[in-house]
């Protein structure tokens, strides 16, 4: 019951709205019949007013009609047409009919009227031969028409606006002719001024025939003229709205009463107000009872719209119920994959642990039997198993063994604690290691490396030993082999550095408890890369081999030779025997002379016969803490040494020479910045001919080192050269030549002047050389005849192909070439003639003392007669007085080179100088005019 009204409650706005409609239907209902009754009420008082008009105008009618038909049958007529049947002469008899027939319709005329008009204007009597007899009143006879007009309803003219009604004549029942009366149209409409009186928005009228024409009451003259035929179209007798193009008509309701016997149709149009008054329309109730069904219908919708709702809140409840339950159902779910996700996972780890345990037990197994001798004793030593390697080892069966103490094995002299030692310690620390003796079935004792390891029971306590017996004989033999890799040399067998080390370390801690002094000498095979490349690896390596016997044979038994690689040597002097510096360097340098000797001996490469020479460097120590690192760069510094004196020589190091060195790496790194920030300047020497004319200059370079000593350029030439740095270096060097000869090309003092640019070997044997010559000289604009290049012989013969090679292409662009310090080299006159060079420069040193020493002054005259064979035109360099000069002019050298003329000098007092010699012309061989020149140069 409660839902019951609960829902009541709630459709209560349902049940209003439904109250509401079906009130207002009532109500509209109401209305509405009312509406239409009162409108039929008035429909059909329309209906009745006008067919009650309609019929006075047929009334009218038919008055007339009736007339005419009096007057056709009257006795006048008959009288007359009696008498001219008789035959009576029209002009007696005939007249008096004539006269009594024009009385009788005068008379009809003047009776006939409509409201006290007159109505009627004309009446005739016309034979059937269509000749009037009589005509009375204004107007004309109508036409007739055909005979005989047999009851004809009455005509409408509406031009003359009239109504003819003809009624037939018989005499003696034979139609002899007609009467035609015409009645005034407009008359009719007096009719209708009785209806006009209405209420306004009314209006009357008759519309004539097809309702062309319409006569009005109001205005009795009126003709509506083309009234509108289609009101001539609408139904009679029944209310309609009016269709019409004339204004004021269309839009209201008309009404066509026709008349019956004529063609007139009495037409009423009133306005809806006019004809209902306040009455509205029917619909209007019908619109009213459209809201509240309007409201219904929102009614409905909204309740739907709220069952709805409700459906959803109750799915939703419903959903929401069901999710719960789920999610409780999951939960438990839930709860019970992580049980089974557990127990699994449990199993899963007992299975792996247990493979595992299968695989370990499986490993135990093969590792148990290994190549090793094992055997697995119980926590006493006795013994549970052994395996098939022990078994040999031994010379026991398995069963012979099992339940027996390890004892048995035991081969240690009765002395020996060893076996109690290994039981104590196993058992104590669970481990041990060692070596024994192990005693066989037979008796014999073999030596085992024994690993002892006691297997722990799940309280800790030792449950089991495993003891395995290594063969240690292949062990030791690799461990040999591998030290011999290690530390020795694998082509001559030597020891390798790190013995060396080691053994120079103990010489150390020697030398200190003796005081004694040992020695380090650093031997380098010289040109040995030359033989390498020259003859080959195989060579190499055979020179390699006998010169580490000669030097084994060189030493004492304490003393060591070791190989650092290469053709490098370190000797280790242990027992100098003597403790003063002096005593041990001499014995030193004896074993060092000795060395040399012996290497400079010839060797036999495979039937070649060579000879080789060593450079070696010595440092001596005793315990003064240096470090190995020390010691051995000192000795190698020392060898540098040795080498550039001169190859084939020993030095000993001594601090000076570090710190030349040290001041040599510090020289490398200043010229490397200053090369690259363009710091090197060039300096001219003049080269004078034998007429005393300035023919060219040398370039030579010059460094103005910052904050530190500049070296001489023979030394930034050395340090050039093994850094590398040569090679920029040169670059710039010869790039500064060309721009100074396109300089000097300007001016005409100079214009002329050749230019000779050093070029070392390393510049010479560098890839591109050539190519960046070119691309300089292109680039510049130098005149590449002016340039001079001057190399010395010291490129490597075995590349000399290459270096003819270069130099002709270079040659065939036009730049020439000087060989520089002629005659300081071996110069070899087999490839001299081929170098593709123009003039030979006879070096300073044969100069200097070309006047006191017949030896170089045998040189110097060789070198001119050597020019002069090969067509190679001689310079002197270093000619400092003018006895030298005429010396080496008198033996045919034509041009010079010397402090004699001038120094070399920076490009501007160059330039000056160039000047002041083009306008003092010397004359011809004139030692005084140089002396002059060189001494204004100086100034
Ligand atoms: P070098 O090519 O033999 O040059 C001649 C050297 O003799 C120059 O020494 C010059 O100053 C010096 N000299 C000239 N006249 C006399 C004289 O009358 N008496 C004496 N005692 N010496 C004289 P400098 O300028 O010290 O050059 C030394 C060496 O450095 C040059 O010897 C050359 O080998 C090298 N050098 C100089 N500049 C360059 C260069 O640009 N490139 C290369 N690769 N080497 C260069
Ligand atoms: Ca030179
Ligand atoms: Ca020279």
């Amino acid at each position: 019951m409660i839902p019951n009204r609960q829902s009541l409650l709630l459709h209560w706005p349902l049940a209003m709205a439904s109250g509401f409609l079906v009130f207002v239907l009532v109500l509209a209902w109401t209305l509405y019949s009312t509406q239409v009754q009162l409108r039929s009420a008035t429909d059909a008082r329309l209906l009745a007013d006008s067919a009650r008009r309609a019929a006075v105008v047929e009334d009218f009618l038919s008055e007339q009609e009736k007339l005419a038909t009096q007057l056709a049958g009257s006795h006048e007529i008959e009288a007359y047409l009696t008498n001219e049947a008789l035959g009576m002469s029209p002009r007696y008899g005939l007249n008096a009919n004539i006269g009594f027939i024009e009385q009788r319709f005068q008379k009809t005329i003047e009776r006939m009227s409509l409201r006290g008009d007159a109505f009627l204007r004309h009446i005739g009597f016309v034979k059937r031969d269509g000749a009037a007899v009589v005509a009375v009143g204004d107007g004309s006879i109508p036409e007739i028409g055909d005979f005989p007009p047999i009851s004809q309803p009455p005509r409408i003219n509406p031009r003359a606006w009239t109504i003819e009604v003809i009624a037939p004549v018989f005499f003696k029942d034979v139609l002899v002719g007609a009467i035609a009366t015409t009645a005034d149209l407009k008359a009719l409409s007096r009719l209708l001024i009785e209806a006009d009186d209405r209420a306004g928005g009314y209006h009357e009228f008759l519309l004539i025939g097809d309702g062309s024409h319409a006569l009005s009451p109001r205005d009795a003259s009126a003709n509506f003229d083309l009234v509108e035929r289609s009101l001539a179209e609408l139904p009679a007798n029944r209310l309609t709205p009016a269709v019409s193009e004339r204004k004021g008509f269309d839009g209201m309701l008309a009404l066509r009463t026709p008349i019956k016997g004529a063609p007139l149709s009495l037409m009423t149009l009133a306005s809806e107000a006019a004809a209902y008054g306040g009455v509205a329309p029917p619909a209007y109730a019908l619109y009213l009872a459209a809201f509240p069904a309007a409201l219904f219908l929102m009614a409905v919708g909204f309740e739907r719209q709220r069952r709805r709702t409700a459906q959803l809140k109750n799915d939703y409840a419903e959903s929401d119920r069901r999710r719960h339950e789920l999610s409780q159902h999951n939960d438990a779910l839930s709860e019970e994959i992580a049980l089974r996700k557990a127990l699994e996972d449990d199993l899963r780890r007992k299975t792996r642990a247990l493979k595992e345990t299968n695989a370990d037990l499986r490993i135990a197994a093969t590792a148990f039997e290994s190549q090793e001798g094992m055997i697995v004793t119980d926590a006493h030593h006795r013994i549970l198993r052994i395996n098939r390697t022990f078994a040999e080892l031994s010379g026991y069966r398995a069963d012979e063994l099992v339940g027996k103490s390890t004892a048995l094995f035991n081969a240690q002299d009765d002395t020996s604690n060893l076996y109690a030692e290994i039981l104590a310690a196993s058992e104590l620390s669970g481990r041990w290691q060692g070596e024994v003796r192990l005693r066989t079935k037979r008796g014999a004792a073999i030596a085992r490396w024994l690993t002892v390891s006691a297997v722990q029971d799940d309280s800790g306590a030792h449950s089991h030993y495993v003891k395995t017996y290594y063969d240690l004989s292949e062990r030791k033999e690799a461990e040999a082999k591998i030290r011999e890799l290690a530390f020795y040399d694998q082509l001559t067998g030597l020891p390798n550095r790190t013995i060396l080390v080691e053994r120079a370390r103990q010489a150390m801690a020697q030398c200190r408890a003796l005081k004694t002094y040992a020695a380090l000498l650093f031997v380098d095979l010289d040109q040995f890369k030359r033989l390498n490349d020259t003859l080959g690896h195989h060579k190499g390596d055979l020179l390699l081999k006998q010169s580490a016997a000669r030097l084994i044979r060189c030493v004492g038994d304490g003393d060591t030779v070791s190989r650092f690689g290469g053709d490098e040597f370190v000797v280790l002097l242990t027992d100098l025997g003597a403790s003063d510096v002096a005593g041990a360097a001499l014995q030193a340098e004896t074993i060092a002379e000795n060395i040399i000797a012996r290497i400079a001996e010839p060797q036999n490469l495979d039937g070649h016969s060579f000879r080789c020479t060593a450079s070696i460097g010595v440092a001596l120590f005793h315990d003064d803490g240096q470090g190995m690192d020390d010691l051995l760069k000192w000795a190698d510094m020392a060898m540098y040494e040795a080498k550039t004196s001169g190859r084939n020589a020993v030095r000993f190091f001594d601090p000076t020479m570090q710190r030349l060195v040290e001041a040599r790496a510090a020289i490398e790194a200043d010229l490397r910045e200053d090369i690259a920030r363009n710091n090197i300047l060039l300096h001219y020497q003049p080269q004078v001919d034998d007429q005393g004319r300035l023919v060219g200059a040398e370039a030579l370079l010059r460094w103005p080192r910052a904050g530190g000593q500049a070296p001489s350029p023979v030394e930034i030439i050395e340090v050039a050269e093994s850094s590398g740095l040569i090679i920029p270096l040169g670059d710039g060097v010869f790039e500064a030549a060309c721009r100074q000869l396109v300089e000097w090309a300007r001016s005409p003092a100079m214009a002329g002047l050749t230019l000779a640019v050093n070029v070392s070997g390393v510049q010479l044997h560098h890839p591109g050389f050539v190519e960046r010559v070119r691309k300089t000289v292109q680039r510049t604009g130098a005149d590449p005849r002016l340039l001079k290049l001057e190399v010395t012989e010291s490129f490597e013969i075995s590349r000399i192909e290459e270096v003819i090679a270069k130099m002709t292409v270079l040659r065939n662009l036009g730049i020439r070439f000087s060989l520089d310090d002629f005659g300081t080299g071996y110069s070899s006159l087999s490839y001299l003639k081929r170098l593709p060079i123009d003039q030979l420069k006879i070096d300073k040193s044969f100069v200097r003392d070309v006047i006191s020493d017949p030896n170089d002054a045998a040189i110097a005259e060789t070198i001119i007669a050597l020019g002069e064979t090969l067509g190679l035109s001689v310079i002197a360099e270093g000619v400092e007085t003018e006895e030298q000069r005429a010396f080496l002019a008198d033996r045919g050298c034509r041009v010079y080179q010397g402090f004699l003329f001038a120094r070399p000098m920076p490009a501007e007092p160059f330039a000056q100088f160039a000047t002041l010699f083009s306008r003092v012309k010397p004359e011809t061989g004139s030692p005084h005019q140089g002396s002059h020149l060189r001494s204004s140069a100086c100034l």
